[in-house]
């Protein structure tokens, strides 16, 4: 199933046609199906996969030198509502089972054997820790040489800190990597851009990555006269440096937030550079696949968008 991933046990022929017709009745493999592609002048590409019941999420590759970083799913939609993410403003519709997840990344390896995922990061649609059982069991089908076997180096879960669930994941003995998404240096801006804030609130989840063993990202996406002022720089240096946190700055997806602006591109360097000043290691990320929907959930909001306008029009992109 993970490491030469049929589509369907018919396609298993090393096994006896009896056995695959018994293992079609009891295991019926779940597929998604891929309902839009989409392909970045820079390499990323992205992909809208239905899944049984209709609903869609998307994943996203993205390849760098020998890297290919496969961004995956872990909800359809999301209840958090971040003012600057697409996913956000669709609502959360329902958890996916851990073979959704992990499914993302055999559906990929199907599409391009050539294309196989080394790093997978759970920054797709949805809150990976509102939905730990099914991301829990994803993380060992992920990593576990019987599954797809990626390092747990080269697995990382992207959290806002949902602090029961952080606990479970940092008591995992693999080392998988966490990131977490700050985007603002105080609890008061930071409850205005993410609504979580009321109930794991800055102070609490910054103590609570005090006590995981592992270094942590922290995610920062600078949104023009919101939070890349230098001042606030300072402030974040703060809240990094005794945790000896990797900071990655990510501008901000224009489209993702239409009431928005991203920061200006010298204004992102001065505050790399401040937050280096302060012996932080801090990260610009460039922006990928600028010219498709290649922030979390624009696809599905665009594609949603244009069904209802033409109905009767396959809205296939591929
Ligand atoms: S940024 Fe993540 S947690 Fe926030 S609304 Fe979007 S998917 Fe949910």
């Amino acid at each position: 199933m993970w490491q030469r991933p049929v589509g369907s046990w018919e396609e298993a022929t090393d096994l006896p046609a009896p056995l695959r017709a018994q293992l079609g009745d009891a295991f019926p493999l779940a597929r998604l199906t891929c309902d839009a592609a989409q392909r970045s002048s820079d390499g990323t590409e992205k992909f809208l996969w239905k899944l049984a019941d209709g609903e869609a999420i998307e994943s996203v590759l993205i390849p760098e030198k020998t890297r290919r970083t496969l961004c995956i799913s872990s909800q359809v939609g999301c209840a958090l509502g971040c003012v600057f993410c697409a996913t956000g403003r669709m609502g959360f519709r329902r958890n996916l089972s851990a073979g959704e997840i992990a499914g993302q990344v055999r559906e990929a390896m199907r599409r391009d054997p050539a294309a196989q995922p080394t790093n997978v990061v759970f920054m797709g649609m949805g809150e990976p820790l509102l939905n730990w059982d099914a991301v829990d069991t994803a993380l060992t089908i992920l990593n576990h040489p019987d599954g797809l076997g990626i390092g747990a180096r080269h697995i990382t879960v992207s959290t806002v800190g949902i602090l029961p669930h952080l606990a479970r994941l940092a008591q995992r003995p693999e080392q998988f990597r966490l990131a977490v998404s700050l985007h603002a240096p105080t609890a008061e801006l930071r409850r205005e851009l993410m609504p979580i804030e009321k109930k794991y609130s800055l102070p609490e989840v910054l103590q609570a990555l005090t006590q995981f063993r592992r270094r942590v990202t922290l995610e920062y996406v600078l949104i023009g006269g919101k939070n890349d002022a230098l001042a606030q720089a300072d402030e974040l240096a703060k809240l990094a440096r005794p945790l000896g946190a990797l900071v990655n700055l990510l501008p901000l997806h224009p489209g993702g937030a239409p009431d928005l602006t991203p920061s200006d591109r010298p204004r992102m360097l001065a505050f790399e550079r401040r937050l280096k000043s302060h012996g932080v290691e801090a990260v610009l990320r460039r922006s990928r696949g600028l010219d498709i929907s290649a922030a979390c959930g624009q696809l599905r909001v665009e594609l949603e968008a244009r069904r209802k306008v033409r109905p009767e029009e396959h809205a296939r992109v591929e």
